[in-house]
């Protein structure tokens, strides 16, 4: 594929790149976020760069090209986190563990200092809460020491806790046949959909233009494509164009994601805590892994969240509908049973269906569109993706800019020839 040279983007989009100071606002905070929709008198407006979906990829992405100075228009069908992406909901688990995967811890370490760094520089509403995370096992696996090797080799505590400490410490949970636990200090908690709009807010406050439409690929020269067209009639045009439609992908580039993205369906739960016992909720609680399930305390009252993984049954993100089924219940009421005696008597609180992103190998996806050199395709995060947002943005504006980017990320996040 033809590699994107920055002085022909420049000169293709007639974009200018005097860096932008920041207002010093604060996202999150009470300003509503207004939709925008930017045209000349030819219903048409014209843009550096125009990014389709503001979930965490396309939200982030559009954000680091407005702070490098670039046009950018973010354009999402439904709002940023909004219900129906993957982006969307409470909560999500940002974790340094991942097997042999290192390129993710790596990400995840620095994803902490920017988390951290956002956070300080919009005030408002929290985003991130660090909770640690316990893993509690029956054996060691080739996954576990993986993450281990890794974790010491980086540097990142962790520690192997014995049975009688973990009694001691983790009176909240039901220990019988656990061998050990391992447990990560610098583990988190995102809010996602917070999170979503934050980035979104700061993004317009800066100087980009949300616009709240549907869009899809219109008018193409060679291989180059020259605009979007918006669900309202209007027409953006771009030098750029990055389609971060998560589990959308399919539909809006139907060739090239024929066969390679996978949207399965997932449940999650949030049981009620009793009022007078802190146990089950942050900071007194870390985040929880076991055999098949993994979840938060309660954080901000929502109650103790776990996820459960099922079958995987293929969901469409835009139609069908969000109910979680009697099984499902059951099986979450059973694990909470197992897990948790103390919250037997605990009613559900709320549950919600969402729905995965999967590549073939759970990889993320960035890569020039095989057939048009000026558009990219960025999703797949594959139930990993929300946390690496932040450095996933900046690594797709890098690429799209033609600036230097890690050649093992380059190859690890091409769009694999094979499929499901
Ligand atoms: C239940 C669940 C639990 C998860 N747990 C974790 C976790 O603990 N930690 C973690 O890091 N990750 C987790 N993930 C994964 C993570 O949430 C996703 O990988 C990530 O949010 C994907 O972001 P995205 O921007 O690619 O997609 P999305 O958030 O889906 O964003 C795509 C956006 O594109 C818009 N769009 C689509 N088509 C169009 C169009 N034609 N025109 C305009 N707009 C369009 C949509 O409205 C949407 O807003 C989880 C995911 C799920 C579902």
């Amino acid at each position: 594929m033809a590699k994107f040279s920055r002085r022909k983007f420049l000169s293709v989009s007639g974009g200018s790149l005097g860096l932008l100071a920041t207002t010093g606002g604060r996202p999150g905070a009470a300003e509503p976020l207004k939709p925008r929709h930017s045209q000349s008198a030819a219903n048409a407006s014209t843009v550096d760069v125009a990014v389709i979906g503001a979930g965490a990829f396309g939200g982030w992405t559009a954000l680091y090209l407005r702070e490098m100075g670039l046009s950018v228009a973010l354009i999402d069908a439904y709002g940023p986190g909004n219900a129906r992406a993957a982006s969307g909901g409470e909560t999500r688990q940002i974790r340094a563990g991942y097997g042999e995967r290192e390129i993710y811890t790596r990400w995840v370490l620095e994803a902490f200092k920017r988390w951290d760094a956002r956070q300080e520089e919009w005030g408002g509403l929290p985003l991130f809460y660090r909770t640690g995370q316990l893993s509690l096992q029956r054996q060691w696996s080739n996954n576990l020491r993986a993450t281990q090797r890794v974790l010491n080799k980086l540097g990142v505590e962790n520690e192997v806790i014995e049975p009688d400490e973990l009694a001691r410490r983790y009176p909240q949970f039901n220990l019988d046949g656990i061998a050990f636990g391992h447990y990560t200090p610098s583990t988190g908690v995102l809010m996602a959909r917070r999170g979503c709009f934050a980035v979104a807010q700061d993004f317009e406050r800066k100087g980009g233009e949300f616009v709240l439409a549907k869009a899809q690929p219109g008018r193409h020269a060679g291989s180059q494509l020259q605009e979007v067209t918006l669900s309202t009639g209007q027409t953006i045009a771009a030098g750029q164009f990055v389609f971060a439609c998560g589990p959308w992908l399919p539909k809006v580039l139907p060739t090239p994601m024929k066969g390679r993205l996978a949207t399965p369906r997932r449940v999650t739960f949030w049981y009620g805590v009793p009022a007078d016992d802190r146990r089950f909720s942050y900071p007194h609680c870390p985040n929880f892994g076991m055999a098949g399930v993994y979840g938060f305390p309660s954080i901000e009252g929502r109650g103790l969240k776990f996820a459960t993984v099922y079958d995987s049954i293929p969901f469409d993100a835009d139609s069908d509908e969000r109910l979680v089924n009697d099984h499902e219940v059951e099986r979450a009421r059973e694990f909470l049973h197992q897990w948790f005696p103390a919250l037997l008597d605990q009613p559900l609180l709320e549950s919600r269906v969402c729905q995965y992103e999967s590549s073939v190998d759970a990889h993320f996806i960035v890569d020039q569109h095989p057939d048009m050199e000026n558009v990219w395709i960025v999703g797949g995060g594959s139930g990993h993706g929300y946390k690496h947002g932040i450095m996933l943005g900046d690594y797709v504006a890098r690429r799209v800019t033609g600036q230097a980017t890690d050649a093992e990320l380059d190859r690890t996040f091409q769009l694999k020839q094979e499929t499901f």
